[in-house]
């Protein structure tokens, strides 16, 4: 049985032809869903008897369910059980101007990034989009709220699982479904150079994000394996590229590791890679885990290396810490509950 919140409103109006019935009737249906949450389909009054015994024979609603819950002040994570008994994360965080969530992509990930705890747990499977969607609905569901804008910064590698990752997008930035802007969208990938072409050659405004985390292939080889297979230039050409076709600016991600990648001489080889382009780079304070032996760098090495692009004339941001007491790195939940 296929679950409903795996179609994208083309696939349901599809499905509604199909049946010799109007298209609109999958309107309606996103409608029940998505703003009125009912997620029983025998409620959905404004379709006949017979309509909707057809979609109960069709179609599960069942959702993911929450196996943990850490809150500390403005941030909640969440760790969820699916129903094969993998585990997965989101993490939501409450901003002034709104709530945001980071949805994990995948179970584990392949991309061994040395720094991070995902990469010590190699991918599972990938996540159907109707695992990440409900990552949304449940959470929204328990805490009473809407929310707003959507990372895909969790467990995985988005790029790795593209055509779910698809086609969760269009179902979170449907008019009639999630109506979370393609603005409010962000996708933070190691730099799947392939992929990125395809995304950018699809008509989604969403923002993309790369996380570089060295400025140059030596550094880069250690920390991350990916860039064995794509290195700094061809990753340089595919962000040059999208850029390019797309006119949307890049966010570069940059994790400061201690006494790795955070000398001043690595700020200046950034900025050499990056002068004039259409970028901005967000500084991120490592969240240090149990497992690996990586430290974050300290507040005055990291207001030097942001000092140092600005001086080279760089858009550059810290980015704002959340969570950091509930072991909401990417993976550490999750990592917490393996014995
Ligand atoms: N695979 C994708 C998305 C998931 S990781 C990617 O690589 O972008 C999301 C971001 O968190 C990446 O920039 C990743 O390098 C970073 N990250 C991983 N572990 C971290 C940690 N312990 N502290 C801070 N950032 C971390």
């Amino acid at each position: 049985m296929r679950n409903i919140f795996d179609l994208t409103k083309e696939e349901l109006e599809n499905y509604f032809l199909s049946l010799g019935e109007k298209k609109f009737k999958a309107t309606q249906v996103y409608e029940w869903l998505y703003e009125k949450k009912e997620y029983n389909l025998n409620n959905f009054t404004n379709l006949k008897k017979e309509l909707r015994d057809q979609l109960l024979a069709t179609f599960s609603t069942d959702l993911i369910t929450i196996e943990k819950k850490e809150s500390d002040h403005l941030t909640h994570k969440y760790l969820f059980r699916l129903k094969d008994n993998n585990f997965i994360e989101a993490v939501v965080m409450e901003h002034d101007y709104g709530t945001s969530i980071c949805v994990s992509s995948e179970v584990g990930c392949n991309m061994a990034c040395k720094f991070c705890e995902s990469g010590r747990q190699k991918k599972i499977r990938n996540l159907e989009a109707y695992e990440i969607v409900e990552q949304i609905l449940v959470i929204e569901q328990d805490l009473d709220i809407r929310i707003k804008s959507v990372v895909i910064m969790g467990i995985g590698e988005p790029l790795d699982n593209f055509d779910n990752i698809i086609r969760f997008i269009k179902i979170i930035n449907d008019p009639k479904g999630l109506k979370i802007g393609a603005r409010h969208i962000t996708l933070s990938t190691c730099g799947l150079v392939p992929k990125m072409y395809e995304l950018s050659k699809l008509p989604l405004q969403i923002n993309l994000a790369i996380s570089l985390h060295a400025p140059n292939d030596k550094l880069r080889n250690e920390l991350m394996p990916v860039n064995k297979v794509y290195n700094i230039d061809t990753l340089m050409q595919g962000i040059k590229d999208y850029l390019q076709v797309t006119g949307r600016r890049i966010t570069i991600e940059y994790v400061m590791l201690d006494n790795v990648n955070d000398k001043l001489s690595h700020a200046k080889e950034l900025a050499k890679l990056f002068k004039g382009m259409n970028i901005y780079i967000n500084l991120i304070p490592y969240n240090e885990t149990n497992h690996l032996e990586f430290k974050r760098s300290s507040k005055k090495n990291i207001l030097a290396f942001y000092d140092c692009l600005k001086k080279e004339g760089l858009n550059v941001t810290i980015r704002k810490e959340f969570g950091h007491k509930i072991n909401a790195a990417c993976g550490q939940l999750r990592g917490s509950m393996k014995q």
